[in-house]
């Protein structure tokens, strides 16, 4: 059967009783509507292809096909679009598919049309088995547009169900053994779950891992969930120059100019014609003029003749060379110098030697500095698209935190992690909402997590993950999204809550640190810091650098610890390290004193004096 003889249809006249009564073939799916998934998918396996659809016509049109509304009124059901279609195709044969079936098999006009070819059949629908059932599957069906009035006669005597006049015709069956691609989506459900767009599940991505185990998790490979996990912000804001500092780089910047623009010179002195240098004599030139910054000289000396030139000066037509003013002797109105004292096409600066135009001068990912606001300056770019800021809100939890002032009562502690996380966040470029102190209270956790998820685009919360604290912290967690509770291979800071919730429509990533002041920043800096860089689209690696241990330190193998340490060089300049002492994760001083973290890796197992151990300097960190 030549494909050109069949018409396709999509069925997507529904009411979509079961979604609600939405309209299924413009619901989003993979990216596109799940009516545009079927188009794509039939369009190819038939000479030309339309939409059945009732309502909405105008979004159905958009896809660049007919649309035929049903001839029958009121929702008659599928029989009523092949009607529609039988009526109005003009072509030998229809095939029709559901709206509601995206996977489709990409050879279902072939296969039926065999069928019905070798059965010297009217229509072929296609049949699967699943378990031993056999399920026909009526609105996949290819027939003869002939077969027109016995379906009107059907429908005019009020008949509906799909293969409720197949008596009066001949069918083939026609077994395909793929049964998955005639799933249809039926519910808002099944419309996320096997939508090949959505993002994956925090257990596809941990399933990635060769061996999971969420109370036993080296924190490389939590570290791995979590930057597999997160997604970036997508919108791009033009910012002017100076507001760029600090900022993500959006987009590639490409050189609109050569820079410098012209030959210059990179020295005060005088510019000259390497040919006349003289190997093994002085060489005497006539200076026939000043060249001044921001002015090209007008005119070319000619051989034995030299122009004075300034640094930054444009290097007079012809001349190549520029002799120091120091190198050089004054003789009347000319200059000597010595033999050997230059080369020629020394101390030029070529044009286009820092940036050729439309070379790539800054990429995208990068977090702009000092240098990369005069680079953008000397190409004359005024305004910078950059990523726009990440939300982050942020609250610290615990029945016995104190605000600043606040009397401290009995048993209660001031909150410091709250501004630690400021300080940590701000250094970050983050926009921040801070929420305050939460109570240890199952509603008012809810409660700010919900507010929290509805403001920003990522949540960090410390305090109340701990074993024991955890118990309705998870519950709610969990009900609010997809979250889970690590263990990990660390000291400080073991607990983890980390995942996504959501909440009316609008959802955040979720750091939920120990509560303990190190071991909150240590979370923050190995873990949050990586995931919010990330998010905001930057291409922003931590810095580690070797340094030679001053004493021996104890260390399990088994586990990664992050000691605080003071970096400074030895009596031979080597950089080297000794940790703050008390290592206790409550103790935020010795955090303070640091301006480094040592990180001893899982296998590594006691330090002795001298060896070199990673730092990762504070510096680096924000
Ligand atoms: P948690 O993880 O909630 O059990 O807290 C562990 C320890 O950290 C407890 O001693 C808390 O008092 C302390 N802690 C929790 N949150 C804070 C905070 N925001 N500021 C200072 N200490 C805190
Ligand atoms: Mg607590």
């Amino acid at each position: 059967m030549n494909k050109e003889s069949i018409s396709g249809l999509v069925l997507a006249g529904g009411r979509g009783t079961r979604m609600g009564h939405v309209d299924k073939g413009l619901q989003a799916f993979g990216g596109a509507t799940m009516a545009a998934q079927v188009l794509a998918r039939l369009a190819p396996q038939v000479g030309r292809a339309a939409i059945n659809a009732n309502r909405n016509l105008d979004a159905y049109a958009a896809l660049g096909v007919p649309v035929w509304p049903d001839d029958t009124p009121d929702f008659a059901g599928p029989l009523a679009g092949l009607q529609a279609a039988l009526r109005r195709c003009g072509s030998t044969y229809l095939l029709s598919a559901p709206c509601d079936s995206p996977f489709l098999p990409l050879d279902l006009a072939a296969r039926l049309a065999d069928g019905l070819e070798a059965a010297g059949a009217d229509l072929a629908v296609a049949v699967t088995e699943e378990g031993g059932r056999r399920q026909v599957h009526p609105v996949f069906c290819l027939m003869k547009t002939s077969l027109e009035p016995v379906l009107s006669a059907y429908l005019d005597g009020g008949g509906r169900r799909m293969d409720g006049w197949y008596g009066q015709v001949e069918v083939a069956e026609v077994l395909f053994e793929d049964a998955d691609a005639f799933r249809n989506i039926n519910t808002v459900d099944e419309l996320h779950r096997f939508d090949p767009a959505r993002p994956p599940t925090l257990a596809e991505v941990a399933g990635c891992l060769s061996a999971y185990d969420p109370d036993a998790l080296p924190v490389r490979d939590a570290q791995r969930i979590i930057r597999d996990f997160v997604t970036p912000v997508r919108a791009v804001e033009q910012v002017a120059l100076r507001a760029a500092l600090g900022r993500v780089l959006a987009r590639d910047i490409v050189s609109p100019i050569d820079v410098p623009a012209h030959d210059n010179s990179a020295m005060d002195g005088y510019a000259l014609r390497g040919a006349d240098l003289l190997p093994d004599a002085p060489t005497r030139l006539v200076v026939i003029g000043t060249t001044y910054a921001g002015r090209a000289f007008d005119g070319a000396p000619r051989a034995g003749e030299c122009v004075r030139i300034m640094t930054g000066g444009v290097m007079p037509a012809g001349c190549n060379s520029v002799v120091p003013q120091e190198f050089t002797s004054v003789e009347g109105d000319a200059i000597v110098l010595a033999p050997g004292v230059i080369r020629a096409g020394d101390n030029l600066r070529l044009a286009g030697e820092d940036l050729k135009a439309g070379s790539a001068a800054l990429a995208q990912g990068r977090v702009l500095r000092a240098a990369d606001l005069g680079l953008l300056a000397s190409l004359g770019v005024a305004e910078v698209p950059v990523r726009r800021r990440l939300r982050v809100a942020f609250f610290s939890t615990g029945d016995e935190l104190r605000s600043i002032g606040q009397p401290l009562d009995e048993g209660c502690v001031y909150d410091s992690n709250r501004y630690t996380i400021y300080g940590m966040l701000q250094r970050l470029g983050c926009e921040l909402i801070d929420m305050g102190v939460v109570r240890d209270d199952p509603q008012a956790l809810e409660q700010a997590l919900r507010e929290a998820c509805e403001s920003a685009d990522a949540i960090i919360t410390s305090g109340g993950v701990s074993v024991g604290a955890a118990d309705y912290t998870r519950d709610i967690m969990a009900r609010l999204g997809d979250v889970t509770f690590w263990k990990i291979g660390m000291r400080p800071g073991r607990p983890l809550a980390f995942g996504r919730i959501a909440s009316n429509g609008r959802s955040a990533f979720l750091f939920g640190l120990p509560g303990n002041p190190v071991a909150v920043m240590v979370s923050f800096y190995f873990f949050a810091r990586d995931a919010l860089l990330r998010m905001m689209g930057a291409d922003a690696p931590l810095a580690r650098m070797k340094a030679r241990s001053v004493a021996a330190i104890r260390k399990k193998p088994g586990r990664t610890e992050f000691q605080r340490g003071i970096l400074s060089h030895g009596a031979d300049g080597m950089p080297e390290v000794r940790v703050t002492g008390a290592q206790g994760s409550g103790i935020l001083r010795s955090m303070s004193e640091a301006n480094c973290m040592v990180v001893l890796q899982d296998e590594q197992g006691t330090v002795q004096a001298g060896d070199l151990v990673d730092v990762v300097l504070f510096d680096g960190l924000v």
